[in-house]
C-alpha cells in the first residue's frame, strides 16, 4: 500500500495497458481516476478494483484527449474532486499503420493528434497544479518503435519518438518543482491493438524476443509502479524499454 493517500490519473483505462496500470497503482492503495472516449468504456477496470481484496474504489471519467477542451474539462474535475494530482499517466494511444507511400494526411495527424498533441493537452492541463504542490510523477507510455522505426507505422514512430522529446523537455522544465517526467517504452504487449496483427508477423516478432514470449499488460504496469515510487526519487526524462529484450 505504498501509494495510500496518493491520486492518480491513467488516460485510456477502458482495457489493455492502461487497465493494467489502474488496476496496479489502486492496489497499492492510490484513488485512480481511469478515463475512457466512452461513457461506461471503464466499466471493467472500476470492477476489477472494486474486486481487489484492498485498495482505494476508483473513478470513470470521458476524455477525448486529442481535444483540448475536453483535457481541460477532465483537469477540472479531477482537481475539484481530488484537490490534486500526484501521479499522471499519459496510456491513451492509437494506430493507424499504413505503407508510407499510401499514409494519407489524415492517418498522421489522427496518430499524432492523439499519442502526441493528447499527451502535451494533458501535462499541460495538470502541470501548473503538480508545480504547485512541488511534487508528482509524470509517465508517458511511448513504445519501442519510437526508438527503432518502423515500416508501416511512420505515424506511429514519429508520434512515439516525440512523446520522447517532448518528455525530456518536460523533465527538465519540472525538475526544480519536484517533478519526475519518464517514458516507459513497451515492445509487443498481448493487448486489442496488437490481436489485429497476424499470425505470421505475430511468429516473426515472437522469434525475436529473447525472453520468448509477449509482454502482459502487468508487465508494463509494474514498471509504471516503480517510477511512480519512492525507489525511482532520482529518475527522471528517462525511457524505460519493457519488451523481453527485443530491440536490445
Ligand atoms: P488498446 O488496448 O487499444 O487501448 C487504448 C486505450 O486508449 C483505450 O483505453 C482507449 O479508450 C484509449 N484511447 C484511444 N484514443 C483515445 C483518445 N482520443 N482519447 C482518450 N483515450 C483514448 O491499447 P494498448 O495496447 O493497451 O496500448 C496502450 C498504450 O501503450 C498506447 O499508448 C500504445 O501506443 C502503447 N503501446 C502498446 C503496445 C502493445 O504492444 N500493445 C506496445 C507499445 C506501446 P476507449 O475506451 O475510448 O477506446
Amino acid at each position: 500500500m505504498q501509494f495510500q493517500g496518493k491520486v492518480a490519473l491513467v488516460t485510456g483505462a477502458s482495457r489493455g495497458i492502461g487497465r493494467a496500470v489502474a488496476v496496479h497503482l489502486a492496489r497499492e492503495g492510490a484513488t485512480v481516476f481511469c478515463t475512457s472516449t466512452k461513457a461506461g468504456g471503464c466499466a471493467d477496470t472500476l470492477a476489477a478494483i472494486a474486486a481487489l481484496p484492498s485498495g482505494t474504489p476508483a473513478q470513470a471519467l470521458v476524455v477525448d484527449v486529442a481535444d483540448a477542451a475536453s483535457v481541460e474539462a477532465l483537469a477540472k474535475d479531477v482537481l475539484e474532486r481530488a484537490g490534486r494530482l500526484d501521479f499522471l499517466v499519459n496510456n491513451a494511444g492509437i494506430t493507424r499503420d499504413g505503407l508510407f507511400l499510401r499514409m494519407s494526411g489524415d492517418d498522421f495527424d489522427a496518430v499524432l493528434g492523439t499519442n502526441l498533441r493528447g499527451a502535451f493537452f494533458v501535462c499541460k492541463a495538470f502541470a501548473r497544479a503538480m508545480a504547485k504542490a512541488r511534487g508528482g510523477r509524470i509517465v508517458n507510455i511511448g513504445s519501442v518503435v519510437g526508438l527503432t522505426g518502423n515500416a508501416g507505422q511512420a505515424n506511429y514512430a514519429a508520434s512515439k519518438a516525440g512523446l520522447i522529446g517532448l518528455s525530456k523537455s518536460l523533465a527538465q522544465e519540472l525538475a526544480s518543482r519536484g517533478i519526475t517526467v519518464n517514458v516507459v517504452a513497451p515492445g509487443f504487449i498481448a493487448t486489442d491493438m496488437t490481436s489485429v496483427l497476424t499470425e505470421e508477423v505475430k511468429t516473426a516478432m515472437l522469434a525475436q524476443i529473447p525472453l520468448q514470449r509477449f509482454g502482459e499488460p502487468e508487465d508494463v504496469a509494474k514498471v509504471v509502479s516503480f517510477l511512480c515510487s519512492d525507489a525511482a526519487a532520482y529518475v527522471t526524462g528517462q525511457t524505460l524499454v519493457v519488451d523481453g529484450g527485443m530491440t536490445m
